[in-house]
């Protein structure tokens, strides 16, 4: 659980932390007031309601605190992973909101239910403080038809709204308006590309501001390789290896979400680039064969989205292996000489900022911008309340 304390008026992060493993031996939290020292506490977190106990604690303290009371925070903004087709916009949280966040849980069963458990945790301890829900889902609403549907009977879409909906919109958001702001050009003449590459990745397609498509589908497991989970393959093969393996639905999902992506291509060597990229650079045949596969087909995805829009502006990467690892920028924009893309390499092994990494002849602008996920959602609740 990852929060932000930000002053809305400085847009400026007063404070910063995570708790981890919450409901399991050694669980710990970390929290960094800013220009402060950094602390790990290892403390027992038996639920999510503690855990928030905890933060607001640290928030507070008389000695490390930021605030001098819970008064003093004017509203939570929450990430909220799967909005379905309802939510399409942030909303401030009452109970039909809980209720249709409930309903979503079905197309988000990793993600929707830990949701609701830290939206309850923050309203018995901050009860008349507003909280507002921002979802991952929603700047993908956009999309046309034709982006969203799949080929699957019609009738599998009115009964169960089965579609594409997309994650990570909060930065695709976020990312694809810096880009513009950065550039100072108007996002509404814009066709950008961005590159959400972290231990989850995707890509959208985003056309005049507004996205026009996304890799991401029912759920975060369709589309690029990932850490841990296998993105888009053939669908026959789950019902081959369930055969094979004697394997139930079940199992082959965990499969899937945890076994695959680059830590299952790597031959189980790890799900982390900076692992990969050591081991490229030793001439580790399994880092080689997850780092080259990963590329492709994120160079496949832009060249599918630069004909979605016929054409592309910029191409943005973020994220944790998108804003720290030049190496798979460079295998990428290695694919992307059709687009006229030529990388400065001095820029490209720069980190932590918003900068231009193609040269000035290159047709199409690449950047990295790295994203700020907290602050879109702290925007988007200070819009809201
Ligand atoms: P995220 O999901 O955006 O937090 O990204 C996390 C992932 O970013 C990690 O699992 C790593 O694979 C990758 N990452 C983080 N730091 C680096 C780095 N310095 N170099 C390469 N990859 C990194």
């Amino acid at each position: 659980m990852k929060f932000q304390l930000i002053d809305s008026a400085s847009e400026c992060c007063l404070a910063k932390g995570l708790c981890e493993r919450i409901g399991i031996d050694g669980s710990m939290i970390t929290y960094a007031p800013e220009g402060g020292e950094k602390e790990k506490n290892v403390t027992p977190m038996p639920d999510h309601t503690e855990a928030i106990r905890l933060v607001l604690e640290a928030l507070t303290n008389s000695k490390t605190g930021v605030v001098k009371s819970l008064d003093e925070i004017g509203a939570v903004g929450h990430r909220v992973v799967h909005g379905g087709e309802r939510f399409a916009q942030s909303v401030v949280i009452d109970d039909e909101v809980m209720q249709a966040i409930e309903e979503c849980n079905d197309l988000a069963p990793l993600h929707n239910p830990a949701n609701l458990i830290g939206i309850n945790a923050c309203k018995a301890l901050m009860p008349d403080t507003p909280m507002v829900a921002v979802f991952d889902t929603a700047f993908h609403q956009t999309m046309p038809e034709e982006a969203y549907m799949y080929g699957l009977p019609y009738e599998y879409y009115k009964k169960y709204k089965i579609r594409r909906y997309g994650f990570h919109g909060t930065s695709h958001s976020y990312v694809s308006n810096r880009a513009a702001q950065v550039l100072g050009r108007s996002i509404e003449t814009m066709k950008i590309i961005v590159c959400h590459l972290g231990n989850g990745a995707s890509v959208s397609a985003v056309k005049d501001g507004k996205c026009v498509d996304t890799s991401m589908g029912l759920t975060p497991l369709q589309g690029l390789i990932m850490g841990t989970r296998c993105g888009d393959i053939d669908p026959a093969i789950i019902e081959f290896l369930a055969h094979k393996e004697n394997k139930g639905i079940d199992e082959i999902m965990t499969v899937l979400n945890k076994q695959s992506g680059v830590l299952g291509l790597s031959d189980h060597l790890s799900s982390d680039f900076r692992d990969l990229e050591e081991g490229y650079n030793r001439g580790d045949e399994n880092a080689v064969r997850a780092l080259k596969t990963f590329c492709y087909n994120v160079a496949k995805y832009i060249g599918a989205y630069t004909a979605a829009m016929n054409g592309v502006d910029v191409i943005c990467f973020t994220a944790g292996v998108g804003e720290n690892a030049a190496i798979v920028r460079t295998f990428v924009c290695e694919y992307l000489g059709y687009l006229g893309v030529k990388i400065d390499q001095e820029a490209n092994g720069r980190r932590g900022e918003d900068i231009v990494i193609s040269t000035a002849d290159s047709r199409t602008v690449v950047m990295v911008i790295p994203t700020n996920e907290e602050l879109a959602i702290a925007r988007e609740t200070v819009k809201l309340v």
